[in-house]
């Protein structure tokens, strides 16, 4: 049974998961996320991102500076984290949402071009006791469970 990880431990990996979106922005990849968040509107295009444990929980603490404990109700089907068209945690938002399916961002990444940097999301997704990615709302929604 693997062993609980320190509260050090666990801070160091959510810092690295934020260090692998800065690596990811420097890296010369022709995108332009405009924001206007046409691929936050889940049912409109069928398709949800998918986090890893410390996207999720790096977001939730997003979620919570916010003063928000929950997420809130979605009746659009649009990300619970949308408002007013913005997305509220853009800064912190997860890996899936700088690197996937927005045609007007210039449409997803290669796999090649970030696959080291999967890697290393899936390498802290298991040391924090996780399986591979889980859709947005419910990722989120563990990750404000948890302290
Ligand atoms: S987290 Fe932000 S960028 Fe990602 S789908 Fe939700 S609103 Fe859009």
């Amino acid at each position: 049974m693997p062993r609980p990880l320190t509260p050090d431990r666990r801070a160091a990996l959510l810092r690295d998961v934020e260090e692998i979106y800065k690596v990811l922005s420097a890296r010369p990849l022709e995108r332009d996320c405009t924001g206007i968040a046409e691929c936050c509107h889940f049912k409109l295009t069928g398709r949800t991102p998918f986090l890893t444990r410390g996207e999720a929980l790096v977001a939730a603490s997003a979620v919570r500076s916010r003063g928000r404990k929950k997420l809130p109700p979605s009746p659009s089907g649009a990300c619970p984290l949308l408002e007013n068209n913005r997305c509220t945690i853009y800064e912190r938002r997860p890996f899936g949402c700088r690197t996937h399916f927005c045609k007007a961002a210039g449409g997803p990444y290669a796999r090649g071009e970030v696959r080291d940097l999967i890697q290393q999301l899936e390498d802290i997704d298991r040391e924090l006791g996780g399986s591979g990615g889980v859709n947005l709302p419910a990722a989120i929604d563990w990750a404000l469970g948890q302290r």
